[in-house]
Parts: structure tokens; sequence; C-alpha cells
């Protein structure tokens, strides 16, 4: 265990990019077995390599910037879903100010809004009051 640990030591180790990628290979597998396409069944290991190769990699702020750069399309990916889901009730707008993604209700008439993060204050036409 102690060899081990001396091993990994200057390593980046495994992070839930790695763990993603690894899910990929999975999901690849059962697709191509499922599907009975062998002529893809080399696909799966490219995800598996690329999560052994960043477990194992020395080069830590460029494995950071890869797991920054995913976790940002995440963030984007939930933010989408949030707009689909409050397309009814709620707009979504970007303050002008720092670009924070501030989201009120519809049809209230005109509000003002209060950034949170930078306390900036905007009016935002909200659609008629009547409905
Ligand atoms: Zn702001």
């Amino acid at each position: 265990m102690n060899g081990f640990y001396k091993f990994m030591k200057d390593r980046y180790g495994a992070d839930g990019l790695s763990w993603g990628l690894l899910g990929l290979s999975v999901i690849l597998i059962a697709i191509v077995w499922l599907l009975d396409i062998w002529f893809l069944c080399l696909l799966p290991i490219i995800p598996a390599a690329f999560a052994i190769f960043r477990t194992f990699s020395r080069n830590i702020p460029a494995r950071r910037r890869e797991r920054a750069f995913f976790a940002g399309m995440g963030d984007n990916l939930a933010l989408t879903k949030n707009k689909f889901r409050d397309r009814k009730t709620h707009i979504y707008f970007k303050c002008a100010r720092c670009g924070t993604v501030l989201r009120i209700p519809r049809n209230i008439g005109v509000k003002k809004v209060t950034c949170p993060r930078c306390k900036s204050v905007s009016e935002k036409d909200t659609g008629s009051a009547a409905n």
C-alpha cells in the first residue's frame, strides 16, 4: 500500500470527470453489445483510456482545466434544463453589469430587479400584469 501511495503521490488521481468517462465507456460497451455492432467494439476503449491517462497524469493544471471545462458544460446544461422547466412561469436574463443569470416571475408588469451579486438595480418588463 505504501508503494502505491508513493506511485500516486505526484499524480492527479481520479475525479468526477474520470469516473464519468469510465461510465461512458460502460454505456458504449452496452450499446455495442446490445445492438451487435462489433466493428465498433474498440470505441469504448477511447474514453476509458482517457480516464486512465488522466488518473495517472502528472500535469495537474491541465487536468484541472479539463475538469473546469466539463463542469462549465454541466452548469450550462442545468441552466438550459431549468429555463425549459420554468418557461411558462419565469423569465431568465443576464445582469447588464456582471453577467449573472437572474430569474424573475413572468407577467407581473415592469419590475425593479436587484442583482444579488453586484447589487445593481435594473428594470425589466415581465409582460402584462393583468394575466
Ligand atoms: Zn450583477
